[in-house]
C-alpha cells in the first residue's frame, strides 16, 4: 500500500508545511519559500534543506516523494503526505467529528477536533497545476465558515484547482447564501449520500432521525445556490431493492444533479462491523442496479458505478465503471491474474476479504 504518513526529522519545534524537491524544478516552475531541495542521500536517509531549515526523510525513495506537499509534525517524527505529486486521489481531512453514524461508515466518528484549515490551505495553494483535492471527514460541514473561506481563498488564488467535497448536506442554510456566493461554485462538486426514496430507510443508514428531510431541502437549496451536487448511494442490502424507486425519484424530482454514483461497500470501520447484514452481491443481483441506471441515465443524468469490479458488472454496463478506489488503498486479488481489463478496472479495496462478498468474479480473457 502506497504510505501516506512517513517518518522525518526535523529541528524545527511546530508543525509546518513543506514541499520536497528530489530534482532541480523546472526552470518555469516557480520556487516557494516552502520548497526544500535534496542534498544528499545516506543510509540513514534523505536530507532535504529550504528556508525553514533541514528535514530528513526516512525509509521512502526520494523519487518517490519528489513535488509532494508535507506537513511535518516534527515531536511525533512523522509527515502527512498532504499532495501526492503524481497522485490524482489527494484528500484532506478536515474533521474526523460528524453528527451521522453510518451503519457502513469506514471512518468512525472521533470526538477530537484539531483545526489544520491553515496548513490546508498552505498546501492547496503548493499543488501541482490543475489539480482536484478532495475535502472529507467526518463532516467537513461541522466548521463550514472555515471551509467556505478555505475554498474561497485558494480558488481565488489559483484558478486551475477545483475540489470535490464529501458531505452529509446536514448543515447548509439560507444563510450561507453570501458565504457561498463568494465561492467559485463552478469549480466545486458535493458529493451528498441519499440511501434511499424512503425517509425511515435512509434514516436508520445514516443513524439520525429527519436527516433524509433535511437532506433533500438542502440539496435543492444547494441547487439554487449554484451549486454542483453528485449524489451517492452505497448500495447495501437494505436499500437494494428500493434502488429503482430511488432512481425514478432523482429522475422525476432532482434532475438538476450532475451525477449520481452507486457505490459499492468497503470493508473496514463500521462496514466491516457490520458486513454481514449490508454487504450486497451485485455481482449476482445486478438487475436492480442496471434498471435504476438505466432509468437515471434515459432521462439524461450522468450515472455513475463506483468502486465495482469489473469482472462482477456485465458487459454492456462496463463503461459506466470507472476505476475510483484512490490508489492508496487500490488491490488486485490472485482472480485478476492474466485479466484483460486490470489496467482500467478499480480493483478491490486492499483490506476487501478474500473470504467474503462476491459469488461472481474472475479475469476476463
Ligand atoms: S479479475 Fe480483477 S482486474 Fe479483472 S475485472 Fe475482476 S477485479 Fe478487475
Amino acid at each position: 500500500m502506497i504510505p501516506l504518513r512517513i517518518k522525518v526529522e526535523t529541528e524545527a519545534d511546530q508543525p509546518f508545511v513543506v514541499r520536497l524537491r528530489s530534482f532541480e524544478a523546472d526552470p518555469r516552475e516557480q520556487i516557494s519559500p516552502f520548497d526544500a531541495a535534496l542534498e544528499r542521500v545516506g543510509p540513514e536517509g534523505a536530507h532535504y534543506a529550504g528556508e525553514g531549515g533541514p528535514i530528513k526523510v526516512l525509509g521512502i525513495d526520494p523519487s518517490k516523494v519528489d513535488g509532494d506537499v508535507l506537513l511535518v509534525n516534527p515531536r511525533r517524527g512523522t509527515a502527512d503526505r498532504l499532495i501526492r505529486n503524481t497522485s490524482q486521489h489527494n484528500t484532506f481531512l478536515v474533521t474526523e467529528r460528524c453528527d451521522q453514524v453510518c451503519l457502513m461508515c469506514s471512518q468512525p466518528p472521533k470526538k477530537h477536533h484539531v483545526d489544520l484549515f491553515p496548513y490546508f490551505e498552505t498546501a492547496a495553494l503548493l499543488a501541482p497545476e490543475g489539480a482536484t483535492i478532495g475535502i472529507s471527514g467526518g463532516e467537513p460541514t461541522l466548521f463550514k465558515a472555515q471551509l467556505f473561506e478555505f475554498l474561497r481563498r485558494v480558488l481565488d488564488a489559483r484558478p486551475d484547482l477545483s475540489f470535490h467535497v464529501l458531505t452529509n448536506g446536514q448543515h447548509f442554510g439560507e444563510g450561507d447564501r453570501e458565504a457561498m456566493g463568494r465561492i467559485d461554485l463552478g469549480r466545486v462538486a458535493w458529493g451528498i449520500p441519499l440511501y434511499s426514496r424512503e425517509p425511515a430507510i435512509h434514516d436508520k443508514i445514516v443513524g439520525k432521525a429527519g436527516a433524509h428531510e433535511r437532506l433533500l431541502e438542502n440539496v435543492a437549496l444547494m441547487c439554487r445556490l449554484g451549486a454542483q451536487i453528485e449524489l451517492r448511494t452505497v448500495l447495501m442490502l437494505p436499500n437494494a431493492d428500493g434502488l429503482p424507486q430511488l432512481a425514478r425519484f432523482i429522475a422525476s424530482t432532482l434532475p438538476f444533479i450532475r451525477t449520481w454514483a452507486i457505490m459499492q461497500m468497503e470493508n473496514i470501520g463500521f462496514g466491516r462491523m457490520n458486513w454481514k447484514t449490508l454487504f450486497y452481491d451485485s455481482s449476482e443481483g445486478f438487475e436492480v442496479v442496471g434498471r435504476s441506471l438505466d432509468l437515471v441515465r434515459s432521462r439524461g443524468i450522468d450515472a455513475w458505478l463506483y468502486n465495482f469490479p469489473l469482472c462482477t458488472v456485465p458487459e454492456p454496463y462496463r463503461n459506466l465503471a470507472p476505476s475510483t478506489i484512490s490508489d492508496w488503498k487500490r488491490a488486485y486479488r490472485g482472480e485478476c491474474e492474466g485479466c484483460s481489463l486490470k489496467t482500467r478496472c478499480g480493483g478491490f479495496f486492499e483490506w476487501h476479504p478474500a473470504d467474503h462478498g462476491y459469488g461472481n468474479l474472475g479475469a476476463i480473457q
